[in-house]
């Protein structure tokens, strides 16, 4: 369940999740919508006691924010949420059929879940399912010992140290090479080892309790836990000195070093490479994605530096970690306690059919999603969403051909980049067949590590071949979209393909405007301060003219400075260069999706409806999606980590930069949703 981070595609995705996503699903309750309306807008979303000018978010969203408090087992809760829950119960039905299915990858399914759903048999195994690693851990009495041990625990999922597996090599995109990149850290972020407010103080303070009440559960004593705890503390805050912010991670240039092993092995001369290769059964490997060598120096300097006693506490501690939310109850609650209380201000846990939903699909998603596509998705969603595509990409092309910053030579390259980009809706052509992956009924932590193993397996394999462009990096429940830069294709789960963001014959202005600009935002992240970096073929390569990037750069600096300004909570303000790629998308998506509905044929005869004009119900198909109420410490975490902005400023920050939303709600130039300085990429 805990997979190194696909590194690039983190950032491209239409909402993140922080931390680990397991620890932030679901919760039941949330009432529908009243809905009486023509459109097929919820009447009850509005605070119409608001001007639409002065705050639309406050205007679109306010009655269902009063509607909506935060479940106590939540850390937020939006539109995507109350959604993301009804896609839970359709796969809990199929989960609880499947336990008693005879399809084998039926059975499958059903056989995790039963497993993970029976408590009673975890806690009592306690700690037992890893003492065979914690043993190994033990035996650690060499640093020239740690290339097998470091593999033994990356391939069951545990990432200490560092994270690796496989990528398209990023200036060669066709190709896969292996990728060893930062990790084995366990704050959310490196900036989070060295921040000196008082709240950060606290958190590293909470943080060290942590690590010494988990490994004071795994059965060390008090004293030698809390020493445990404070030498997991200095490794992990020499690994975050090295390791790159997460603004410099957005710059692709700076996480590019292709290396040969040779080359790496130099970088680390106390860490034997071609041990640890066999350790993890990878297939012959000539090049290597090695993100920031210097992180790796550090890791070199820290093995030889820390006294073993010190690096076998930080690999139980790593252990335990990884694997604390499907041990028993005590490890679970301790878990719960520092990631979603102290970091997200959770009251208390998802109910455990929730949380073993979401281990399904994290570990078998695609054969979870099979079943899960069967009930949800039909033909029309794929038709429409086919329609609609077309016409958002029309909207970008003669956006680009009208753009008085850009030379003819760049608009060149830049639509052949569109022309080239490709789709996929709903769910893979060809299924990923699991028949590898042993589960057994009654061994949860074992289905978890073969479930771990299989795909790191399946990753490592990759090496050396040419990119599967048919595989998909999200499985089909998720409400969630991406563009992957590498294959310069967009993604929409058909999990996201549900109201509010779509429905079938409703009105096509709020279709156009939330799933249409779901879809503009994708394939604006094509065209984004990271993805114009790529060109029609995934590579990394610069198709700019000197001056046209010059003009892309001022454009985009707007933007950044823009959010920058706006406060997440208390003193903490949304980083405009963390978030300039989403905000830039947001932006562009909704012109394109707002240009692609007024010249569809559905715009030709559209009227007034509920009393919003059709330019109007553009406009609040994309506010409805972002209604949601979120938690300080959530807020603060997000504010420092998510690449993405709050849901107001998804919205406000959006229309305040667009003449077009002025026009369509006849806002007075003076009025706070006019920005003095519009800015405008795309
Ligand atoms: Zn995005």
């Amino acid at each position: 369940m805990h997979r190194p981070s696909r590194r690039l595609l983190a950032a491209f995705v239409f909402i993140s999740l922080p931390v680990a996503t397991v620890l932030l699903h679901a919760q039941a309750g949330s009432a529908q919508p009243t809905n009486a309306s023509v459109s097929g807008i919820d009447l009850t979303q509005f605070n119409k006691s608001v001007d639409a000018c002065t705050d639309f978010y406050q205007f679109a969203c306010g009655g269902w924010l009063a509607a909506n408090p935060i479940p106590s087992d939540r850390p937020r809760w939006g539109r995507f949420d109350e959604l993301s829950e009804k896609n839970d119960e359709v796969l809990r039905k199929v989960l609880e059929a499947a336990a008693t299915g005879r399809d084998p990858s039926e059975k499958k399914i059903g056989d995790y879940y039963a497993t993970c759903m029976d408590e009673q048999a975890i806690d009592r195994s306690g700690v037992m399912p890893l003492e065979p690693d914690l043993k190994n851990i033990a035996a650690l009495t060499s640093v020239n010992r740690l290339p097998e041990l470091v593999a033994e625990l990356h391939k069951i999922g545990t990432g200490a140290f560092f994270s690796f597996g496989s990528e398209p090599d990023m200036k060669n995109a066709s190709m896969v090479i292996a990728g060893a990149d930062q990790g084995g850290m366990g704050l959310p972020d490196r900036d989070y080892y060295f921040r000196d407010d008082a709240r950060s103080i606290e958190i590293r303070k909470k943080y060290v309790d942590h690590v010494a009440k988990m490994l004071t559960l795994s059965g060390e004593s008090a004293d030698t836990a809390r020493k445990g705890a404070e030498a997991v503390m200095r490794v992990e805050t020499a690994l975050a000195k090295a390791a790159l912010d997460r603004v410099s991670r957005r710059d692709p240039e700076k996480v590019y070093h292709r290396l040969t092993p040779a080359e790496l092995q130099k970088l680390t001369p106390n860490f034997d490479w071609s041990r640890y290769f066999r350790g993890i059964g990878s297939p012959s490997i000539t090049a290597i994605n090695v993100s920031e060598p210097d992180f790796f120096k550090a890791f070199n300097q820290v093995i030889t530096s820390t006294p073993l006693e010190d690096l076998r506490a930080y690999l139980r501690w790593q252990l335990l970690h990884n694997n604390a939310v499907i041990l028993s109850k005590p490890f679970v609650d301790e878990n719960f306690g520092f990631y979603s209380a102290t970091l997200q201000g959770v009251e208390e846990q998802r109910p455990r059919w929730k949380r073993c939903v979401s281990y399904v699909d994290a570990d078998l998603g695609e054969a979870l999603g099979q079943a899960f596509v069967k009930e949800t998705f039909g033909p029309q969603a794929k038709a429409d969403m086919l329609k609609m595509v077309a016409d958002v990409e029309n909207a970008l092309e003669r956006d680009i051909n009208t753009l008085d910053w850009m030379t003819d030579a760049t608009k060149r390259e830049a639509l052949a980049k569109l022309h080239a980009t490709a789709n996929k809706i709903g769910y893979p052509d060809k299924w990923r067949d699991y028949s590898a992956l042993t589960i057994e009924r009654g061994d949860a932590a074992g289905n978890s590590h073969r479930a771990n193993t299989f795909e790191f397996h399946r990753q490592l394999n990759k090496i050396g071949k040419a990119v599967d462009k048919n595989e998909w990096s999200m499985t089909p429940p998720t409400v969630n979209a991406y563009y992957n830069p590498l294959e310069n294709n967009i993604n929409f789960p058909a999990g996201i393909l549900q109201p509010p963001f779509y429905k079938a014959n409703r009105d096509a202005a709020l279709n156009y405007g939330a799933a249409g600009a779901v879809i503009g935002h994708e394939l604006t992240h094509g065209f984004d301060d990271q993805g114009r970096q790529f060109d029609a073929n995934g590579n990394l390569r610069d198709w700019w003219t000197a001056a046209d990037a010059d003009a892309y750069k001022q454009r985009s600096s707007c933007i950044a400075n823009e959010y920058s300004q706006f406060t997440a909570i208390d003193d903490v303000k949304l980083n405009g260069k963390l978030t300039l790629g989403e905000n830039t998308a947001d932006s562009g998506g909704l012109r394109l999706a707002l240009m692609a509905y007024l010249s569809s044929d559905a715009a030709k005869t559209a009227k007034t409806m509920d009393g919003f004009t059709p330019e109007q119900r553009v406009f609040l198909g994309w506010a409805s999606v972002w209604c949601e109420n979120r938690r300080p410490e959530y807020e603060r975490l997000q504010a420092q980590t998510n690449p993405h902005s709050p849901g107001r400023y998804r919205v406000n920050g959006v229309v305040q930069n667009m003449p077009e939303f002025a026009k369509a709600f006849g806002c007075k130039p003076d009025s706070p949703m006019v920005s003095k300085n519009a800015c405008r990429v795309w």
